[in-house]
């Protein structure tokens, strides 16, 4: 079989082999299986690290697929030059794998992930880029809860109808509530947002993939915003990942 595929996983078996979770563009995620590949020798050694979207030529035996070939196609090295950044990526990548099997991978979706890795990678590994990871990571949430079936109600309140002072972000029911109709949603989580959060919470919700991540809201906003997606994609997709508090820790220091 012939696939791309984006690696989200590796487990060493052994000291020789290795098992990926690959996600593959017309297979969705498939569990691969290569021996020796622990070797710098092996031929599919470059083509199969962590985070790699490669092409592959893949076999199947018994419900697992082996590599025949695998050539590399972007292996967004620079996320190699800072540790925040890694912790993004295998953020990203967690919950890429958390997803549950019954939703498939459309290619807009999967084109996303590529794309935020890109940014990702792309992004000043000093100081002033934990702002843009920051952005990446809450609409890569965002998206990713829209993408899956959770699209919110953003445009007005839901309680009321009114698309002035909107001042909370339902998390539970996926909606904006305003001022005046805040004590109406019962047994519900509520985020207080600024009417800023409010603009950028529309933009990204309600913009195609590629076009929500050229949402560049202020770093204040960006901060609540980052709360808001790890709040709604816990909430509505059950998705809280310990590669989430270890990305959380290390930018903390910076904050
Ligand atoms: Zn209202």
């Amino acid at each position: 079989m012939k696939n791309q595929g984006l690696i989200l996983k590796t487990v060493n078996l052994n000291d020789n082999d290795r098992i990926f979770t690959v996600l593959t563009r017309d297979s969705g995620k498939i569990t691969v299986m290569a021996k020796g590949i622990r070797s710098q020798k092996h031929k599919c050694f470059s083509a199969m690290q962590q985070f790699c979207y490669s092409d592959f030529v893949l076999e199947r035996r018994t419900g697992m697929y082996f590599p025949v070939e695998a050539r590399v196609i972007e292996n967004f090295y620079n996320l190699r030059n800072s540790v925040e950044k890694l912790a993004l990526a295998a953020y990203i990548t967690d919950i890429v794998s958390a997803i549950p099997e019954e939703f498939p991978v459309e290619d807009e979706y999967f084109s996303f992930i590529l794309n935020t890795l890109f940014l990702t990678a792309k992004a000043d590994a000093e100081k002033q880029g934990i702002p843009e990871l920051l952005r990446l990571k809450a609409i890569f949430e965002l998206k990713t809860v829209c993408e899956n079936g959770y699209m919110p109600e953003v445009t007005k309140c839901e309680c009321c109808g009114s698309a002035k002072n909107i001042e909370y972000f339902d998390i539970t029911n996926g909606r904006v509530i305003c001022k005046d109709c805040k004590d109406k949603p019962v047994n519900a989580d509520v985020i207080k947002i600024t009417p800023e959060v409010h603009k950028s919470l529309y933009s990204i919700c309600e913009s195609d993939m590629r076009a929500a991540l050229s949402v560049r809201p202020t770093e204040q906003t960006v901060r609540l915003l980052s709360e808001a997606g790890e709040e709604y994609l816990k909430n509505q997709m059950d998705i809280y990942l310990t590669s989430l508090d270890y990305f959380k820790n290390l930018i903390v220091k910076d904050v």
